[in-house]
């Protein structure tokens, strides 16, 4: 038995499923998780030592690859001071100054712990300020784990939502109206009957949770011109996409204007984060200044301040963005390539550098029934043909790869050859 099979047993007597988060299982694609212990660029290395090269890059947050010495300095030198103050403390000053220069829609910030709570505390805050119930989210978009955004379209009619999880009070999401991801005359038909009860329109702008999904053109100013005709508030979920698209996020560059933003993943540079932002007359409706209570004990804590400082900071190198995104619309090129030569069905969405492979024979990957046109057998076969050569994606279909700027030629390089050795030899096997 591996060190890792070890460890992944003795987790199982203590943590459901021996994971502290879902996505790290392998229910998806069999087998065992891995148990890692190092992390150093574009590397992971498990507790047997072995390395690979990594696509999950901690699903999101860890844009400069792992162990960043700029980030590591940062997180030492503020601990030494001190960890946790339940005080304001200068930093809280200086990511948000970053934050709000890079992102012009976000005139007041609030920090919390994580995305999860970023969309539950935005909800209640486009609730407070409109004195509307109910919340429009769309099929495969995640927003966090709590239940009000926990539903899926029921089967049917397009009004009844069902919950996505057992334990979720049928009460909590009668308010919430689901559509399906780039369909604006779904949208419109939801407004025209519930329009002046929706608070707010909760969406990705580019879907990363179900696969990547980029939005097609029009979709999200067609939702922006619903929200104001409605005056209904256009929340974007920029936990993933917020620093990792573009500097300024989806909305700089698709030049759209929210309302309120969400934000977390890469603005805590590895450590526990999220924040969630906008206009100034709606912030100013939360406590202590308004009606609408949100608070937390870690919230805006020291050490993840200067973690997301010094990641942020990174990231206005010039050219920082072109160089990511070019080598990975090189990488995703390529593959379509190498797919095309051994003839497998696939489509690759792209966006930035996230991507996601579908085994499909659809033409396009737009929205939540196209993703499931996936072939699961062909993934499971590419995940772990790819993992046995060393390369570690998520463990699952429906998940985006992350590239990160540790990600140089060599490692684009090392991938194509995994990837033209996995569609020649495995995957043909099975079309
Ligand atoms: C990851 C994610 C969340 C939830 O963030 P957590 O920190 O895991 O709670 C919310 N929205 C989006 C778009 C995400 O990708």
């Amino acid at each position: 038995m591996s060190l890792s099979q070890e460890y992944y047993t003795a987790a199982g007597k203590r943590m459901p499923g021996g994971v502290n988060s879902p996505v790290r299982a392998f229910g998806g694609v069999g087998g065992e998780p891995i148990f890692f212990e190092k992390a150093k660029g574009a590397y992971l290395t498990d507790v047997d030592g072995k390395r690979y090269l990594d696509y999950v890059c901690g699903w999101g947050p860890m844009i400069l690859g792992h162990a960043h010495p700029a980030v590591v300095k940062a997180i030492q030198e503020c601990a030494k001071e001190g960890l946790c103050f339940g005080t304001p403390h200068p930093l809280e000053i200086a990511l948000a100054d970053k934050i709000i220069d890079c992102m012009p829609n976000i005139e007041m910030i609030r920090m919390v712990n994580s995305g999860t709570e970023a969309t539950l505390s935005v909800l209640r805050l486009a609730r407070g300020y409109t004195k509307r119930q109910k919340i429009l989210k769309f099929a495969g978009c995640y927003h966090g784990h709590h239940d009000a955004l926990l539903v899926q379209a029921g089967s049917g009619a397009l009004t009844f939502s069902t919950p996505t999880s057992s334990g979720i009070s049928p009460a909590v999401i009668q308010d919430t109206l689901v559509a399906q991801y780039n369909n604006l005359d779904e949208v419109s038909d939801l407004f025209s009957r519930f329009g002046d009860t929706i608070a707010a329109v909760i969406v990705e702008p580019v879907a990363g949770n179900m696969g990547c999904v980029p939005p097609v053109p029009g979709f999200l100013h067609g939702l922006r011109k619903l929200c104001d005709r409605y005056e209904s508030l256009l929340i974007f979920d920029e936990v993933i996409t917020g620093f990792r698209i573009a500097k300024g996020g989806a909305q700089a560059l698709y030049e759209i204007k929210p309302d309120l933003t969400t934000l977390g993943k890469i603005i805590g540079g590895g450590l526990p984060i999220g924040a969630f932002g906008g206009r100034k007359d709606i912030m100013e409706h939360l406590a202590p200044l308004g009606k609408v209570y949100q608070a937390g004990t870690l919230s805006g804590n020291p050490v993840t301040m200067a973690a997301g400082l010094a990641t942020l900071n990174q990231l206005s190198e010039p050219d920082f963005y072109e160089r990511l995104n070019t080598r990975t619309t090189y990488l995703v090129n390529k593959i379509t390539e190498l797919a095309k030569k051994a003839e497998i069905p696939l489509v690759i969405n792209q966006a930035g550098s996230l991507f996601t492979l579908f085994f499909t024979t659809a033409s396009t990957v737009q929205h939540l029934e196209d993703v499931h046109t996936s072939n699961l057998a062909s993934f499971k076969c590419y995940f772990h043909a790819m993992l046995k050569q060393g390369i570690y994606l998520g463990p699952s279909a429906y998940e985006c790869a992350f590239v990160s700027s540790s990600h140089g030629e060599e490692e684009i390089e090392y991938t194509l050859q995994a990837i033209d050795k996995t569609f020649s030899t495995f995957l043909s096997s099975i079309k």
